[in-house]
C-alpha cells in the first residue's frame, strides 16, 4: 500500500514545504483519507484517478478543499465524487458546507454524466469497502464527531488515528488486527501546551507517549502527523525525547510504502 500525506503548504517558488496546515492522506493514487489539501497538491493523473474519499471528521482542515475539487471536475465527472462518513458528519457536512451559503449543495446537482457527488454512510466498529481497500472506522476522543480508521488491502494494514485525545477503542480495534503495518497518529502540539492541547482534543509528544503504551503491535512504523507548523521543530524534539522505537514524523509529500 503507498500512503502519501499531500503536502498544504508552498514556497517562494511554489515548492512543497514540511508544513502541514491541511489534512490529506492519499492511498494508491486513488482513495484519500480527508480531504484538506486535496484540490490543491494532486498531479493531473490523481486527480482523475481518485473518486472516493474518507472524511473522518469535518474540520477545515481536513475538508478545506473538498468543494473545490468537486467544482474544479464538475462538468467532467462520470462518476460521482463518493464521500463516504458517519452519518453525523455527512449531516454536518450538509449543514454547514454544502449548505448553498458556502457552497453548492454538490449532493443534488448532476452534469451531462449523471450526479457529481454522492454520500456514502459508513458503520463504526464493522468492516466496509472504499475501492480495493477494507476499511474499520472506530470512533476517537475529538470534540465533534470524528473516526479513527484502520486501512487494510489483504496484505498490508495502515491505521490512521486521525484527530483525537486519549481514547480506548481505537486501541482494542487495532491490537486485534494480526498485523499492523503502520500507525500514522497525530501529535499536534508541544509539551507546554497540554492544556489547549486538552480542551482542543488532541495529543502532545507526552500523551501521546502514555497513548503509546496502549498499543500491544511490535514492530509496526508509527509516524506523527498534524504537527502544528508554529511548533513543528520542538514537537519533533520532544517526540525524539521520548526514545520509542520505529517513532518518526510523516514528511508531506514523501510516498510511503508498507
Ligand atoms: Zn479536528
Ligand atoms: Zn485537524
Amino acid at each position: 500500500m503507498r500512503v502519501q500525506l499531500l503536502p498544504s503548504s508552498f514556497d517562494g517558488h511554489g515548492r512543497a514545504t514540511l508544513d502541514q496546515r491541511l489534512t490529506c492522506f492519499l492511498i494508491d493514487d486513488c482513495v484519500t483519507v480527508d480531504a484538506g489539501s486535496i484540490a490543491i497538491a494532486l498531479t493531473s493523473e490523481q486527480r482523475e484517478q481518485v473518486r472516493d474519499i474518507i472524511v473522518t471528521h469535518p474540520h477545515m482542515d481536513h475538508i478545506a478543499s473538498l468543494p473545490i475539487f468537486i467544482d474544479d471536475l464538475y462538468s467532467t465527472l462520470r462518476e460521482p465524487i463518493r464521500v463516504h462518513a458517519t452519518p453525523e458528519v455527512i449531516e454536518l457536512l450538509e449543514r454547514d458546507v454544502f449548505n448553498w451559503n458556502v457552497y453548492p449543495r454538490f449532493s443534488g446537482l448532476s452534469n451531462d454524466y449523471g450526479p457529481v457527488m454522492e454520500y456514502v454512510p459508513i458503520p463504526t466498529g464493522k468492516e466496509f469497502k472504499v475501492a480495493h481497500l477494507t476499511v474499520i472506522a472506530v470512533p476517537v476522543n475529538h470534540i465533534v464527531p470524528t473516526v479513527g480508521l484502520i486501512v487494510t488491502d489483504q496484505k498490508t494494514t495502515v491505521a490512521f488515528s486521525s484527530d483525537t485525545a486519549e481514547t480506548q477503542e481505537f486501541w482494542d480495534v487495532v491490537n486485534k488486527v494480526n498485523e499492523v503495518d503502520a500507525l500514522l497518529i497525530e501529535a499536534s502540539f508541544p509539551n507546554d501546551m497540554a492544556k489547549l492541547a486538552e480542551v482542543s482534543r488532541h495529543f502532545t509528544p507526552a500523551t501521546l507517549g502514555n497513548e503509546l503504551k496502549k498499543l500491544s503491535q511490535n514492530g509496526l512504523d508509527i509516524l506523527a502527523v498534524h504537527l502544528k507548523p508554529a511548533y513543528r521543530e520542538k514537537i519533533i524534539q520532544e517526540l525524539k525525547a521520548l526514545k520509542i522505537a520505529k517513532l518518526g514524523v510523516m514528511e508531506p509529500g514523501k510516498t510511503y510504502s508498507w
